[in-house]
């Protein structure tokens, strides 16, 4: 999908100016950034959501588990098949290994995926009555389940609130400048301080969405930013409105 024209410029500050980017930020001044921040995200993408398909917590936890190294639209390319041919934990435990394997071979890395898949219903069936247990430290303990897997399990299968980092929530949160930490669970903890825990969930979908489309890894498109008035990182990419032929998908602006 093509990206909405923008009729008004996106606010922005000289590149290297931000206070943040100065070191001049306090740490109150840090925490109204973060939520604005996500308010201005909220607007930018009013349909941030989890972008794999499922329709129940199995379904999630299985289509998470095989999305380690490949991106969502491949895993719902092979879920279809794998969810009507093994709906439950216990049709897991009891399935042919090269069976799965078939199934989920785009996906990459296929053989150690469907040997978790395995090990993961037989560890559900044996522990949790054959159902997905909410609680964090119950979720980690499954196969190819690391914290991760367990809050976009958490926050979109339960509605219990979490903060979601991965890829694009840590390069994000880096450009973004809302943590020095690099390590996913100190990124966690911090973000945590900074955003409501109600929006943890919505903020994590909100930063995949921005890292997806608009803050990519490669020249990010600042030029046409929701967020760029807010980011000491703004010049990072393109400043100009050139930005928006890097734009992928549809972006609010
Ligand atoms: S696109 Fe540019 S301005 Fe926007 S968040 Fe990324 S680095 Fe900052």
């Amino acid at each position: 999908m093509s990206p909405m024209p923008s009729t008004t410029p996106a606010k922005h500050r000289r590149p290297g100016t931000h206070p943040a980017a100065l070191g001049e930020e306090t740490p109150l001044g840090r925490k109204r950034r973060a939520r604005r921040i996500n308010r201005t995200l909220a607007e930018a993408f009013p349909d941030a959501h989890a972008e794999l398909d499922f329709s129940n917590a199995l379904e999630l936890l299985v289509a998470t588990v095989l999305s380690a190294q490949t991106t969502d639209a491949r895993v719902n390319m092979v879920t279809p098949e794998l969810f009507a041919k093994y709906p439950t934990a216990e049709a897991y435990a009891r399935a042919n290994q090269g069976d799965i394997e078939a199934i989920i071979r785009s996906a990459g890395f296929y053989r150690s995926k469907a040997k978790n898949l395995i090990g993961l219903g037989q560890k559900l069936v044996a522990d949790y009555g054959g159902e997905v247990p909410e609680a964090l430290e119950d979720l980690v303990t499954l196969p190819g389940v690391g914290r991760k897997t367990a809050h976009v399990v958490r926050g979109n299968a339960f509605g219990l609130p979490g903060l979601t980092v991965d890829t694009h929530f840590q390069r994000l949160t880096k450009r973004l400048m809302l943590t020095e930490d690099t390590d996913p669970v100190k990124i966690e903890r911090a973000v945590a301080e900074l955003i409501e825990p109600a929006e943890w969930t919505m903020f994590s979908h909100r930063i995949i969405f921005q890292g997806r489309r608009v803050c990519r890894a490669r020249k990010p498109a600042c030029g046409v930013c929701p967020i760029a008035f807010d980011c000491p990182s703004f010049g990072a990419g393109p400043t100009g409105p050139e930005a928006a032929d890097l734009i992928k998908g549809e972006v609010r602006l």
